[in-house]
């Protein structure tokens, strides 16, 4: 069986539904686990679609309510967590403010306010030179947020491709250095569904990518990055069919920030 490691709650801003509703969700189309993993608090306001650091109580209400509304499905608590350059000592301390199963990282701002996956941007990233610039900044912090060693494991990895901008190169280039980071620190890179429902219309990370992942023997999650109940497990049949159509036959579990193997199913029903 799968389990979806990427939700959000409407308390990050930009999410609907209750967590009791994704939950739910996540039992009714025969996942084995669902966890949460809102975007994570700053110690001030940062921006407007994150969780504020006081509402980080009422999180854990509404997990436990979930966890209260479905006795025996397991509902894993975590973050999402925007790696920021020379902010890691804030992860450090994040990582002590609950009772997290699991910490995603991952990638959105490149510099000062300019996150690569937000529509108001989308401007910037016009000509040949714009676009590589930008992936060449992306990766660079990918690659950085990994060897703080300070997560569990990575999202959409290709987030720089949403809106269909790539380098007309062969982007092996980009991934090499993250599937080294990965190695090295023996981390997890997430499968995301969520590109499929973005401009790109493909799953994070390219076949490519997942291909040289493979080969490193670098564990994966499938998930979706939900942001409404619905999206719970949303196109997990591609997703399984592309990781094992790679080789891959194994996923991971998270519990307490331990993680252990377990086999992936053979196939996955389409919703
Ligand atoms: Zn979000
Ligand atoms: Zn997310």
């Amino acid at each position: 069986m799968l389990a979806d490691y990427h939700t959000h709650t409407p308390l990050c801003l930009h999410a609907e539904g209750n967590p009791v509703e994704y939950a739910r969700h996540a039992q009714s189309i025969g996942l084995a686990e669902v966890g949460f993993s809102d975007h994570n608090p700053m110690p001030e306001f940062f921006d407007d679609w994150r969780m504020l650091i006081t509402d980080l109580p009422r999180y854990f209400e509404l997990v436990t309510e979930a966890r209260e509304a479905l006795p025996g499905f397991p509902i894993r608590l975590a973050l999402e967590c925007d790696y920021l350059e020379g902010k890691e000592k804030w992860i450090e301390k994040t990582a002590g403010l609950g009772e997290w199963d699991y910490l995603i990282g991952s990638v959105h701002y490149i510099h000062g306010g300019i996150a690569v996956d937000d529509p108001q941007h989308m401007a910037r990233w016009t000509t040949a030179t714009d676009i590589e610039h930008m992936w060449s900044v992306y990766w660079k912090l990918y690659e950085k947020m990994i060897r703080t060693g300070l997560f569990d494991f990575y999202a959409h990895p290709d987030l720089a491709k949403k809106f269909g901008f790539r380098p007309a190169v062969d982007l092996r280039r980009y991934y090499e250095p993250v599937i080294q980071a990965l190695l090295d620190t023996n981390a997890v890179m997430e499968v995301s569904t969520a590109g499929l429902r973005k401009e790109v219309a493909e799953i994070y990370p390219a076949r490519e990518m997942l291909e040289m992942a493979y080969s490193a023997k670098v564990p994966i999650v499938i998930s979706s990055d939900a942001h409404k109940p619905t999206d719970v497990g949303a196109d997990f049949d591609q997703a399984l069919k592309l990781v094992r159509s790679v080789g891959y036959t194994t996923t991971v579990r998270f519990e307490k920030r331990q993680r252990r193997e377990v086999l992936l199913p053979e196939s996955w029903p389409s919703a």
